[in-house]
């Protein structure tokens, strides 16, 4: 049996969603832009997917753009709102440890002649208001920072945000994916140009994605073609993605304030257990998400902890890029000067709804023998506080 603590880097997509979804690859396949009823069928079901989308951030259908992700919408978001400006203003203010979705396409902009200021985090993850006030000025066309990080959860003052931007006229795009579904989100209320949803980390299917775009915000569309999503994304529709990230909206809606105190119960659950049982163990982040969980443990490597773990099932993530083969710790944890001899064995585990107390109690059962037997074997224990 698998364990599957790792929902920040996919979720299960729910059995509503897949039935939602199944009449779309077969019975109804018509093209929503045709003139035919079998056709005008099938927009139905996408407008209805656009209302369920809208009705989880308190905005309203108008406002949805579908996309094929996250990562789209994050690009369609910064690149859309820049391309509008035509060069006017030349200055963007992100954050450290935004996901590379939101940092690449920055990069891309600061090559091309864009300024860029970086926002710091402090050792818990907390953002720099201060230093984001600052940063704002008359020259700045865009701020970006994400509402959770996806490695730690920690969750960023994105109404205080919002508002400085609006008195200041400056777009203001908040990657939401990690945050949208798994705690209440009102743009009514916070005052978001641009929002970011993937469907894949609310258990909808992976491929698709939605961009919130604020009634009367100028935006250039990115992929050109036919009229598609309001003439702001071209390209037939992915019919039964769209379908199935709505039903998972409209799932992540109901019930979510009690699954918001049921996963925290969970997780804090697993955080004592582990601070209370590993040796050396110290937690990143605080303010975080209902459902991340992310601790150091000190002298030792994520990757064998990972490794211990996925024997026994149980599926979590380091927080190194090792897939590079570098043994660079995380941006997101250096950011916050994690210290190297913890920055490298860093475990981030995420839960879904479909977690339950006895997962947690068998992570329990394994996890500190884990942590004690890689201790011993740590170069840097054996060789008396150095690596070797
Ligand atoms: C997963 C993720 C993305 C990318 O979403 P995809 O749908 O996988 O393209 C962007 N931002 C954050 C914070 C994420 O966690």
């Amino acid at each position: 049996m698998t364990i599957y603590l790792d929902n920040n880097a996919t979720t299960i997509a729910a059995p509503e969603v897949v039935e939602a979804m199944r009449p779309f690859w077969s019975e109804q396949y018509g093209n929503a832009s045709s003139m035919h009823s079998f056709g005008g069928q099938v927009k139905r079901h996408i407008d209805r997917a656009r209302e369920q989308v809208a009705a989880l951030i308190g905005a309203s259908p108008a406002e949805i753009v579908f996309t094929a992700g996250g990562t789209e919408s994050d690009n369609l978001a910064i690149r859309g709102a820049i391309e509008a400006l035509e060069g006017s203003k030349k200055h963007i203010v992100t954050s450290r440890v935004e996901h590379p979705a939101v940092h690449s396409p920055i990069k891309r902009l600061e090559n091309l002649g864009y300024h860029l200021t970086e926002v710091r985090v402090d050792s818990d993850g907390a953002l720099d208001l201060e230093m984001l006030d600052r940063s704002i000025t008359p020259q700045t066309a865009l701020v970006s920072i994400m509402w959770a990080n996806n490695e730690t959860g920690v969750l960023f003052p994105i109404e205080e945000i919002a508002q400085r931007c609006k008195e200041r006229s400056v777009f203001f795009h908040s990657d939401a994916v990690q945050a949208v579904g798994k705690i209440p989100i009102d743009l009514s209320r916070v005052p978001v140009d641009l929002l970011s949803i993937s469907g894949h980390k609310l258990h909808g299917p992976k491929g698709v994605g939605a961009l919130f775009i604020r009634k009367r915000t100028k935006l250039l569309p990115q992929l050109l073609g036919g009229h598609q999503e309001g003439n702001r994304r071209a390209g037939t529709e992915n019919v039964p993605g769209i379908v199935g990230l709505g039903q998972a909206a409209e799932l992540a809606l109901e019930g979510l304030d009690k699954e918001v105190v049921r996963l925290a119960t969970l997780r804090d659950r697993l955080e004592k257990g582990i601070l209370d049982r590993c040796k050396g163990a110290r937690l990143n982040g605080r303010n975080r998400l209902p459902n991340t969980l992310n601790v150091s443990f000190e002298f030792i490597e994520g990757e064998s902890i990972l490794m211990m773990l996925d024997e026994h099932g149980i599926c979590a993530s380091s927080g190194s890029a090792c897939a590079s083969g570098s043994l660079e710790p995380s941006h997101v944890l250096r950011a916050m000067g994690v210290p190297f001899t913890c920055a490298h064995g860093s475990i981030r585990f995420s839960l879904s709804r479909y977690n339950t107390v006895e997962e947690i109690d068998q992570v329990l059962e394994v996890l500190p023998g884990i942590v004690d037997r890689l201790r011993e074997l740590s170069p840097f224990v054996q060789n008396g506080g150095s690596w070797a």
